[in-house]
């Protein structure tokens, strides 16, 4: 279960004001201490995660976040780090202190849920210390809430029902290859295996894909590039190869042109984002001038492989293509900034550690500045000047 990476679990945030019970209600609902509980206001500092099988949902991320109305220097930063949240929350859950509720609060905090598409679902927790009048109002004005008391298993399962139903309703991630090709198709992925590579591993981009194609009745041979020729010569038949972006312009030369032709991170752009969006950035990346500005961001800060395109790969590519007087900027990790309006264009990784939400939420900050925005794979084929092969097999499709 703990193998499932985070980037395929849904992300539950809990939000609240201080001491409202939303640490309490994490624990009870994961029957463990793991978020440090006590009736003192602001106990939670940073989000607490915590992976778990939410049985029979599946595997989720729990985030237990500080509250909303902490005060002080240190209180704003703690706000605006559960606010940096709101990216990765999936599905929130808002939890109310019925024993004096603050409307005005979670008022305000729907707006917010809503200007990030987020839904949520509001938890009235002290149930046991509010009058019978008092619950009466709160279920006549807010009819799809979940009434609490964190002590009262009964109150916890009821909970985890509702939730469930809720979470069952979410949109589910599209397949990587699965919709691309008919049951029983064969694919081969090309793996270069040089000093970059991981050494015992194969990277998650690289997993996932081998998954979809096993859950989707698809064969599929993992080759090395020095061995793809003869792979494509023995095979008798091979309906796509899906190669590293980095390897783009060599495996070009070797798959004939009656065999589509794609990348790991092309297909991650379609499932992780949004194609049609990323690919229009391409169209900004042919009319960028010697004095742009660009953005490269990386979801994780440790591969170091990628840290090899985004730094120094596609960074010489962009010099000699269009100039060396090009600004580049690096953004690693969950660091992405609020505002995009200085640069001319993000080129982004191909996300695959990250939940789609948390990746259509950046292309949405991308929009609210007016900056374009494409990822690793689509450039890197525009660079190595199979850009239309290599989008060939998503065209045509709701993408
Ligand atoms: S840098 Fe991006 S594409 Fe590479 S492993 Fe991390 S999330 Fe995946």
């Amino acid at each position: 279960m703990n193998q499932t990476p985070h980037s395929n679990r849904v992300h539950i945030g809990i939000y609240g004001n201080r001491n409202a019970g939303k640490s309490s209600l994490f624990n009870a609902i994961l029957g463990q201490d793991v978020a440090v509980v006590s009736p003192v206001e602001g106990t939670t500092t940073d989000p607490v995660f915590k992976a778990m099988e939410l049985i029979p949902f599946g595997p989720v991320v729990w985030i237990d976040t500080a509250g909303l109305d902490d005060e002080g220097i240190l209180g704003s930063l703690r706000i605006e780090k559960t606010k940096q949240m709101l990216g990765r929350t999936d599905f929130a859950l808002y939890v109310l202190d019925g024993s004096s509720p603050d409307l005005h609060a979670y008022e305000e905090m729907k707006q917010v849920f809503k200007r990030f598409n987020i839904p949520h679902l509001l938890v009235v927790n002290k149930r046991d210390l509010m009058s019978a009048d008092d619950v009466e109002k709160i279920q006549l004005a807010y009819q799809e809430c979940v009434l609490v008391s964190v002590s009262d298993l009964n109150d916890i399962h009821h909970l985890n029902d509702v939730l469930q139903k809720r979470l069952k309703s979410l949109e589910e991630e599209e397949p990587l290859v699965g919709d691309l090709l008919p049951y029983g198709s064969t694919v081969v992925l090309v793996v270069p295996i040089d000093s970059e590579a991981p050494k015992g591993r194969i990277i998650l981009p690289q997993v996932q894909i081998i998954r979809d194609c096993l859950d989707h009745g698809i064969k599929c041979h993992v080759v090395r590039d020095t061995e793809l020729a003869e792979a494509l010569e023995e095979l008798p038949k091979v309906d796509l190869v899906i190669t590293d972006s980095q390897a783009f312009k060599e495996v070009a030369k070797i798959v004939p042109p009656a065999i589509p032709l794609t990348g790991f991170s092309i297909l991650f752009s379609r499932q992780k984002g949004d194609f049609n969006k990323l690919l229009s950035g391409i169209e900004a990346l042919k009319r960028l001038k010697a004095d742009a500005k660009i953005l490269i961001s990386e979801n994780c800060t440790h591969n170091h492989s990628h840290e090899d395109i985004g730094r120094v790969k596609i960074p010489n590519m962009i010099r000699k293509n269009i100039g060396t007087t090009v600004n580049i900027e690096f953004a690693m990790g969950h660091d992405f900034p609020a505002d995009l309006s200085q640069y001319d264009l993000v080129i982004h990784c191909g996300a695959c550690m990250v939940t789609r939400k948390t990746m259509l939420h950046r292309i949405d900050r991308a929009d609210e500045s007016e900056v374009p925005m494409t990822n690793y794979g689509l450039t890197l084929a525009y660079f190595s000047g199979i850009l239309e092969r290599s989008i060939e097999i998503l065209k045509g499709r709701d993408a």
